[in-house]
C-alpha cells in the first residue's frame, strides 16, 4: 500500500478508534501503535538451549525442491548443528544423549521460518508486538519491512529481537527516501546520495521506493547506484504517477530488486503508451474509481504468451528482477464478502484494525463500499494474467518473492501468509514452491545485495534454527498452517473437527509455542473490547467482525456512531 494511503488511514484509524479508547487510557492491557514492544516475558518462549534436538520430524528443506525425513534436528544455541537421518534398525537409541531439551514431534512436519517480503506494522493504531505475535504463530520468523515502522523503533526492535528480549521475527528495516533524518524530502539526486549515505550509517538495510512521492527517476537511479555500492537492497511499488517516467522494465534496467505488487508490469507490455487509456470517472483521487480503473489494463497489453511477453520476462531474469506478487492484499477486488467474512476475524482481528478496514466514502483506502459484482469480475479476469506472468516467470528461472502487505484490506498478520501460500499455489506454483518463494527465496534476495548467503530461510546445518513444527504434512493442504487449522472428519466419529495450526515456533533458538501466542492475541483482542473500542464500530458494516454485528454478551450495545470524520484528500 501506498505511505499517503497509510498515514492517511492510519489517521483514520486513530480518529475513528482510539478516541474511544481513551477513557481507559488507564487499561495497561490495551498497547498502541507507539508503544514500546514489551520485553519478553519469563513465560514466552524457552531457550535457546546449549543442545536442543527436535525428534523424528520430516523436513522441508525450504530451497531445491528438497525434502528429507526422517530426521533429528539438533540445534546449539541459536544454530542447526546436525540433521541426522534415523536409522531403521536402532530408533530407539538414537544420538545425541546430552540434550537439555528434546521436542518429539514424531511424524511432524518442519519447514524453515516463512520469510515474508513485504510487510508493515501499525495500522488501525495496533501495536507491534500484535503484529510479531501473528506472524510467529503462523511460523514467519523473519519479515522485511517496508516500512515496518519508523527507522528507530524498527532498529531498536531488530537489534533486541536479535538479542531474545523481545517476542518478535527478525526484521530487515526497509526505509523510505528521506524517513529517518532531519534533511527533508529528497528532491533532487544531491539530496538522493546524502539520504542513502545516512541511511546506510543509520541502521536501514535497503530502500522502498514508491512512484507518488516528491522524488522521481532521477533520484530513484542515482538511489539505487548508491544503494548498490553500500549494499543496500532495493523494492519499489510502481504507483501510477510513475509510470510517465519509470515502468518495471525500465527499473529493473537500472538494478532494482525486487519488483512488488504487480504495478509495473503490465505498463511495460502496453502496445502503445505508457498508461492504458482509464474508463470514464477515472479520478485517482477517488479510490473507488481507481482500483476499479486497474483491472483494465489488460485489454490493452500484449497478451500471455506473446512475443512481447517473454521479452518482457526474459529481461527482468536477465537482469536479476526478484518479483514480489503480494496476491493476497487484493482480494476484495475479486469477492469481497470472502475477505470480510473470515474465519479468524472475531477471535483475532483488533476492534480498531477492524473499524480502520471498514468500508466508507469518507476513508481513503476504503474502496469497497459500492463493490459490484462487475468490478469483482474485471478484477477476477485481470488476477488470471496476473497469475500467469508469475507463473510463467517462474518457469523461466525468475525468483518469485512470497509477500503480504499486511494490515490492510481484511489482510490480518501471520493469516495473510498462510492465503498468499495458497494464492501462490493458485497461480501454479506448487506447495512446495510456494514454501520455498515464503522462505530460502525471500532469504536469498535479501542477500544478495551484500553478495552474502543467507544465514536463514532453509533448515540445513550451520543456519538460524528459525523453523515452524507442523504436526500435519503442509504440502497435502497449505491450510493446516492456519492459527484457525482447517477441517477433517474424523472416520471413526463421523465428527468434523479443526485440526492443525503450526505447533511450535523457533526463532533464534528460541521455542515458542504456537497455541499460546494466539492466545495472547485474542486476550489482546478482548482486551481492547472491554475497553470500549467496538463502541464506533457501524453494526451495519461488521457482522462478521471482532465487534459483531449486534451487542454481544460482552460488548455493551453499541450506539449508532456519528459519521466517520472526513479525511483530507491526498496531496
Ligand atoms: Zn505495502
Amino acid at each position: 500500500m501506498s505511505l499517503d494511503r497509510r498515514t492517511l488511514l492510519q489517521t483514520a484509524g486513530l480518529t475513528a478508534g482510539l478516541i474511544a479508547l481513551t477513557p481507559s487510557a488507564a487499561n495497561a492491557d490495551v498497547l498502541t501503535a507507539a508503544d514500546p514492544t514489551p520485553p519478553r516475558g519469563k513465560n514466552e518462549g524457552k531457550g535457546p538451549f546449549r543442545k536442543l534436538v527436535i525428534r523424528g520430524v520430516n523436513v522441508i528443506v525450504g530451497a531445491g525442491g528438497e525434502v528429507v525425513g526422517p530426521v533429528d534436528i539438533v540445534v546449539k544455541r541459536n544454530r542447526i548443528d546436525e540433521i541426522i537421518r534415523i536409522d531403521p534398525n536402532a530408533p530407539r537409541r538414537r544420538k545425541p544423549h546430552d540434550a537439555d531439551h528434546e521436542i518429539d514431534a514424531t511424524g511432524m512436519w518442519v519447514m524453515p521460518g516463512l520469510v515474508d517480503e513485504h510487510t508493515h506494522t501499525g495500522t488501525g493504531n495496533t501495536p507491534r508486538t500484535y503484529a510479531y505475535k501473528l506472524w510467529l504463530a503462523h511460523g514467519v520468523t523473519t519479515v522485511r519491512g517496508v516500512t515496518l515502522a519508523a527507522n528507530a523503533d524498527a532498529v531498536r526492535d531488530r537489534e533486541a529481537g536479535e538479542r531474545n528480549e523481545i517476542v518478535a521475527p527478525r526484521i530487515v528495516n526497509y526505509q523510505t527516501p528521506g524517513s529517518g533524518w532531519d534533511g527533508g524530502q529528497v528532491d533532487s539526486p544531491e539530496k538522493a546520495a546524502a539520504w542513502v549515505s545516512w541511511a546506510a550509517a543509520n541502521g536501514v538495510d535497503g530502500i522502498k521506493f514508491f512512484g507518488d512521492r516528491v522524488y522521481g527517476r532521477p533520484e530513484i537511479e542515482v538511489m539505487i547506484a548508491e544503494a548498490r555500492k553500500r549494499e543496500l537492497g532495493t523494492t519499489m511499488h510502481h504507483s501510477p504517477p510513475i509510470y510517465k517516467q519509470l515502468n518495471a522494465v525500465e527499473s529493473g534496467r537500472l538494478g532494482l530488486g525486487t519488483v512488488t505488487h504487480f504495478y509495473g508490469h503490465f505498463e511495460s507490455l502496453l502496445k502503445e503508451g505508457r498508461e492504458h487509456p482509464k474508463p470514464p470517472g477515472y479520478d485517482y483521487s477517488n479510490e473507488a474509481a481507481r482500483w476499479r480503473g486497474v483491472a483494465t489494463v489488460i485489454d490493452y497489453t500484449y497478451p500471455p504468451g506473446s512475443p512481447q511477453w517473454r521479452a518482457y520476462l526474459e529481461e527482468q531474469l536477465e537482469n536479476k528482477v526478484n518479483f514480489g506478487p503480494t496476491f493476497g492484499v487484493y482480494l476484495a477486488g475479486r469477492d469481497l464478502a470472502r475477505v470480510r467474512g473470515l474465519d479468524w476475524h472475531p477471535r483475532f482481528a483488533l476492534p480498531t484494525i477492524w473499524d480502520f478496514w471498514e468500508p466508507s466514502p469518507q476513508a481513503h483506502g476504503s474502496f469497497y463500499y459500492d463493490w459490484t459484482s462487475e468490478d469483482e469480475a474485471s478484477w477476477k479476469r485481470f488476477y488470471q494474467q496476473y497469475f500467469q506472468l508469475i507463473h510463467d516467470y517462474k518457469e523461466m528461472g525468475g525468483r518469485i518473492l512470497g509477500g503480504t502487505d499486511p494490515g490492510f484490506i481484511y489482510n490480518l498478520y501471520g493469516f495473510a501468509n498462510i492465503t498468499e501460500l495458497e494464492m501462490l499455489r493458485e497461480a501454479g506454483l506448487s506447495a512446495l514452491e510456494a514454501i520455498e518463494a515464503m522462505s530460502g527465496n525471500v532469504a536469498q534476495a535479501l542477500a544478495d545485495p551484500r553478495g552474502e548467503r543467507p544465514e536463514y530461510g532453509t533448515v540445513r546445518p550451520g543456519m538460524y534454527a528459525d523453523l515452524a513444527v507442523v504436526p500435519y504434512n503442509p504440502l497435502e493442504d497449505l491450510k493446516v498452517l492456519y492459527g484457525t487449522g482447517a477441517t477433517r472428519l474424523d472416520a471413526t466419529t463421523g465428527d468434523v473437527r479443526r485440526i492443525g495450526g503450526v505447533q511450535w515456533t523457533i526463532r533464534n533458538g528460541v521455542v515458542y509455542d504456537a497455541k499460546k501466542l494466539l492466545a495472547d492475541v485474542a486476550d489482546m483482542v478482548k482486551a481492547q473490547k472491554a475497553a470500549g473500542a467496538c463502541s464506533n464500530v457501524d453494526p451495519d458494516w461488521s457482522t462478521y467482525g471482532p465487534c459483531g454485528g449486534s451487542a454481544g454478551a460482552d460488548i455493551p450495545p453499541p450506539a449508532k456512531p456519528a459519521a466517520r470524520p472526513t479525511i483530507p484528500s491526498r496531496p
